[in-house]
């Protein structure tokens, strides 16, 4: 019996024994992820810690449906994704996962707003809808007297305050962070790391976040470290 049939929520992000390999050149082959297993529950909050080139980013675009794994498998909010053409695995990440990265890649020519309305818009949400959904967004995040600037009105903190708004528009199942305070300096990313806490929290969402800062780490809901091509919990 599935978590389905059981009655139980399906986990948020599941995924057994990924494996992934590059070729480097034209002979040596580096095993990146050498069966990493994880089962995130909806609202659950965990930290990924790694040295840099251990595979972090390699592991969260394969959750994110970025990249394909050469081996095992991942399901999403329930649904399964091995197998499905790229326009079903699109549809899922548009609707399922939020991505934050450590730049925050906002459309520079688009306000706060806009930008958290687009992907909304491309998901079949109404525009008012979208709107109002934009708006209770940037409000969460302190931001609402922002909403019609542009990125490039907006400090560090506040353009990655609105990336977080971005990438819960469309209330995903699961977000995924790499090094999502990386880029500002260590008073701001507190702040801001503070608010993508409360943000995640309060929406109720799975999240694996990518950090290097242990003290933020710490405050997540357990630890996971990769090395070696896999994960260990090591709190
Ligand atoms: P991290 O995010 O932890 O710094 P990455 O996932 O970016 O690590 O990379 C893990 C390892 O895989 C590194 O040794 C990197 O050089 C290698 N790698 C990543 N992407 C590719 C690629 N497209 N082709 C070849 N090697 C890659």
């Amino acid at each position: 019996m599935n978590d389905l049939t059981a009655g139980n929520p399906p986990m948020a992000l599941d995924l057994k024994g990924i494996t992934k390999a590059y070729n480097r050149g034209s002979s040596a082959q580096v095993d990146v992820l050498r069966g990493v297993d994880l089962s995130l529950q909806p609202g659950e909050v965990v930290a990924l810690v790694a040295p840099s080139g251990a595979g972090k980013s390699t592991l969260l675009h394969i959750a994110g449906l970025l990249d394909t794994p050469d081996a095992g498998s991942l399901s999403i909010a329930g649904q399964e994704v091995t197998g499905l053409g790229e326009g079903s695995r699109t549809r899922l990440r548009r609707r399922d996962i939020g991505f934050i990265y450590q730049f925050h890649h906002l459309l520079p020519e688009f306000t706060a707003a806009e930008n958290i309305i687009l992907p909304q818009l491309a998901d079949g949400t109404r525009p008012k809808e979208a709107e109002q959904r934009a708006r209770e967004l940037l409000d969460l995040v302190g931001l609402s007297a922002r909403a019609a600037h542009r990125p490039a009105e907006l400090s560090g903190g506040e353009q990655q305050r609105v990336a977080f708004c971005r990438a819960l528009a469309n209330r995903p199942s699961v977000l995924l962070a790499d090094e999502p305070t990386g880029n500002l300096d260590p008073g701001t990313s507190d702040q801001v790391f503070e608010v993508l806490m409360e943000l995640v929290r309060s929406s109720g969402l799975a999240a694996l976040i990518a950090t290097h800062n242990l003290d933020l780490a710490a405050r997540m809901d357990r630890m996971l470290r990769l090395e070696q091509g896999k994960l260990l919990q090591i709190s």
